[in-house]
């Protein structure tokens, strides 16, 4: 069993690379690679399109087994601009049995306790492959992990089960909404005021598009599943920001429209996009083109991240019964990459140490006592493989 302070150590590397979403994680990434490769792991990088950015999927075990489990997490944390820190962010500091840094909680944490348990793991004699899986640009999207999906869906690596360690205080979480969010760009053409079918007014465009938005928002009330366990039950839809024009006498040529929704079921993902996709190409275009053909409206992704569905039957909720000893699961506000693993096809449940309180913000913090109730259900996990 691995210490605390053989934990620690590996948190203290991992803190000081300062893998803020912007920035490369390629040093951190790198130095994971290479203490997994040196147990024998099989580790795969996946670079993104610039080459900055990588995610890590490393496996223990019988590869050719197929299935399962993966231990995943982000590597990416949150900038620390605008926040007053007592300490370097970017150096671990211990006080008063909290270990402080960026990303203590959120979620290098975890990382730094499977990474812990990794030797452990690989003197085991494994029945089914251990998977791990880091990814970068979560906190922007969960754009690493989308792209680490489809790679695992195109080698069709399946694992049966994934346990993401975003910060729940250790309890289980059998489900939480996802998070869309789309900027959306009104381009028509600018005129005087005094004659407004001389131009194509961009803000009246996107007007109407909030418009259609908002009665979908209203419909999708009458979609929430039976028994839905979210708060409120449905998909919900925030018109976030809506910004356009100069002067009362001016026709505004272009407007901007910031939204977004937390899905409840993917489903509801492909009915909103659909119906406005529908409402733009059949009516909105046709009425602005009318005057200039030029005229677009332009749709940019920030980010589309699934939810995490609760499952009547869920193998990953069942393992982590086992493992922790609680007996319930809870559902959470925020949203983490177990939705793209259930999409790939696992059962996925996220339990973690720390809190999300601590989260994004100065002086965030673990604590050793959450950190070392990670490694007793990491423990417990290792028991359980070799079964
Ligand atoms: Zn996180």
């Amino acid at each position: 069993m691995p210490t605390l302070e053989q934990t620690r150590a590996i948190l203290a590397d991992l803190v000081a690379f300062p893998t803020v979403s912007s920035d490369s994680n390629l040093e951190m990434i790198v130095h994971i690679a290479a203490m997994l490769g040196d147990l024998g792991a099989h580790v795969d990088l996946f670079h993104d399109d610039g080459g900055h950015k990588a995610n890590l999927f490393a496996t223990l075990g019988p590869r050719e087994a197929g299935g399962g489990i993966v231990l995943s997490g982000h590597t990416d944390v949150v900038p620390v601009t605008d926040q007053n820190w007592a300490t370097d962010p970017f150096q671990l500091h211990e006080a008063e049995g909290r270990l402080y840094g960026r990303g203590t909680c959120d979620m290098k944490g975890f990382i730094a306790a499977t990474l812990a348990m990794a030797p452990t793991y690989a003197a085991l004699d494994l029945k089914k492959p251990l998977h791990f899986a880091f990814t970068h640009d979560e906190e922007v999207g969960c754009l690493g992990g989308q792209a680490l999906v489809a790679e695992l869906a195109a080698r069709d690596i399946r694992p049966d089960i994934a346990l993401i360690g975003e910060p729940t205080e250790m309890r289980i979480v059998e489900a939480h909404k996802g998070c869309c969010e789309y900027t959306v760009r009104f381009h028509g053409q600018e005129g005087h005021g005094s004659n407004p079918a001389a131009g194509v007014n961009a803000a009246e465009a996107a007007v109407r598009y909030v418009a259609r938005l908002m009665d979908l928002a209203e419909a999708l009330k009458a979609r929430a599943p039976e028994n839905s366990p979210f708060t409120p039950p449905w998909t919900t839809v925030n018109l976030g920001r809506i910004a356009g024009g100069h002067a009362h006498n001016v026709i505004p040529g272009r407007a901007e429209v910031d939204w977004e929704m937390r899905p409840v079921q993917a489903a509801d993902i492909a009915f909103v996009k659909d119906a406005m996709a529908t409402h733009v190409r059949d009516t909105l275009l046709p009425a602005m083109r009318q005057v200039m053909p030029e005229a677009d409206i332009l749709t940019e992704v920030i980010g589309e991240v699934a939810g995490l569905e609760p499952m009547e039957d869920s193998a990953a909720r069942t393992l982590l019964m086992e493992l922790t000893g609680q007996d319930r699961a809870e559902t959470v506000p925020f949203a983490t990459e177990a939705g793209l693993f259930q999409g790939l096809g696992c059962a996925a449940a996220v339990c973690g140490p720390g809190s999300i309180a601590q989260a994004h913000k100065a002086d965030e913090f673990i604590s050793f006592d959450q950190l070392g109730q990670c490694l007793d259900m990491l423990q417990a996990l290792g028991d359980m493989l070799t079964r």
